[in-house]
């Protein structure tokens, strides 16, 4: 099922034509009309007419999440006669946030990408969405919105938390497809367990459309399992218009990732050189069709791998890998290098262990894993917990090369966040 054939299987002669046309274009028009781009181009004696092949990307400026934030309030705003119509902004931990400025035709072009990838994962007007991301500020809900709406979806603007009532939506207007975050997928799944409802039985939902941040392959074992649906990995970053930059098919084996709009690179993190198809490192997004605000190389931080090898669903747009986390994620205790996805993919493998957790690193380099144990399997046996305990410990220690603490606690006494979850927290006096 397609939304667009014609651009969704475009063969790749065709669609690199376009993305090189596309890209000529935007590096034109920032050329001409963006002061920070100009003089980017400048300092590094660069002629944007002399920009002739889609190879000579790799001569463009990169522009990372600090350019963003000291171009703030609208330093990379395209200044032409092109209406901007919308705001949002992309918060990061400290300062100002960035801010994102879309044209009408970048609202609608999202909305467009969406549309793809929610009739690439089987929905269609007759499916009903509740929509539990963040409205507002936050790219996640208005962009998936607008796009199922486009498709001709019920749209059931929840919002995030209050399990009770996205349960009361749920059952009145049998919502078919959710939208959120795998943290809240977790969390909701527990609640509804807690409540004595049994998903399959008492009510329609049938897909989840689960990211805005990494989780594993376990992690959505887990969601299925818990929630009886089909999950589809989802991917998007507020400074390419958000959620529908990669997403994946019925195949399910890596994210289909629309290049018509989006060229993509992988590079070495501490090189910047570019890596070959398949090899591992920091994705590098290109806009090759915002209006507004178009980003030459955008440095994501996210870990992840291309494949451009025809996929079963017959969608020739390049995968990528499910991002196994960012590069300024990664956490070194006593000397290790240990990112948080390590141990979820460990925790998550355990069927006593429960839906959340938290690293605490406290003192002098002392690692504490807080897990949630499962409502289901605990039977509060204290040998039983000694030993779980003992278990995830080896296999942790195993996987990260340091040996944590692990604290069991009971289901749902960790704090649940409504935007993105914190899964580290850092009070160490080194
Ligand atoms: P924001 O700009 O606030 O929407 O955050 C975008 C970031 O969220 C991305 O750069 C990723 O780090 C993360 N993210 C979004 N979707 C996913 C996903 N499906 N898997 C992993 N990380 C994701
Ligand atoms: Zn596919």
């Amino acid at each position: 099922m397609f939304w667009d054939r014609e651009i969704e299987a475009l063969p790749r002669p065709e669609l690199e034509a376009l993305q090189l046309a596309r890209l000529l274009r935007t590096v034109r028009r920032v050329g001409e009309h963006v002061p920070f781009y100009q003089t980017r181009f400048r300092e590094m004696g660069l002629d944007p007419a002399s920009v002739r092949t889609l190879a000579d990307v790799r001569r463009l400026p990169f522009t990372t999440n600090a350019d963003l934030r000291a171009s703030y309030p609208d330093g990379l705003v395209v200044k032409g006669p092109e209406q901007v119509v919308r705001l949002h902004t992309s918060s990061g931990t400290t300062g100002k946030p960035k801010a994102l400025f879309f044209a009408r035709k970048d609202v609608d072009e999202a909305a467009e990408l969406i549309a793809r990838c929610l009739v690439m994962a089987g929905a269609s007007q007759h499916d009903v969405l509740q929509n539990m991301m963040t409205y507002g500020l936050f790219t996640g809900a208005l962009v998936m919105h607008y796009g199922a709406e486009k498709v001709g979806m019920l749209v059931i603007p929840a919002g995030p938390g209050n399990s009770e009532r996205q349960l009361m939506l749920m059952q009145d207007f049998g919502s078919t497809v959710i939208h959120t975050t795998p943290s809240y997928a977790l969390y909701f799944a527990d609640f509804l367990e807690r409540k004595g409802i049994d998903p399959r039985k008492d009510l329609r939902l049938r897909t989840g459309l689960i990211g805005s941040e990494p989780y594993t392959e376990e992690t959505r074992q887990k969601i299925e399992d818990a929630l009886g649906i089909t999950v589809f990995n989802s991917y998007g970053l507020s400074e390419m218009n958000g959620p529908g930059v990669a997403f994946e098919c019925s195949e399910r084996n890596g994210m289909h990732i629309w290049e018509d709009d989006y060229l993509v690179e992988v590079i070495d993190p501490e090189t910047g050189e570019p890596l070959p198809d398949g090899e591992t490192g920091e994705m590098v997004l290109t806009s090759l069709s915002r209006e507004a605000m178009p980003i030459l190389r955008y440095r994501t931080r996210d870990i992840t791998s291309i494949h451009r090898e025809p996929c079963a669903c017959g969608r020739t747009h390049a995968r990528i890998e499910r991002i196994t986390g960012r590069s300024d994620d990664m956490l070194i205790i006593r000397g290790a290098n240990v990112y948080p996805q390590q141990v979820e993919r460990v925790l998550m493998r355990f069927p006593e262990v429960g839906r959340n957790y938290l690293i605490r690193l406290e003192g002098l380099d002392e690692m504490i894993v807080q897990v949630e144990l499962s409502g289901a399997t605990f039977d509060g046996q204290l040998e039983h917990l000694v030993r779980l305990q003992e278990q995830i410990v080896e296999k942790l220690r195993a996987e990260i090369m340091v040996r944590p603490k692990i604290e069991l606690v009971a289901p749902g006494s960790l704090p649940v966040s409504e935007g993105k979850a914190k899964r580290v927290v850092d009070n160490r006096k080194l």
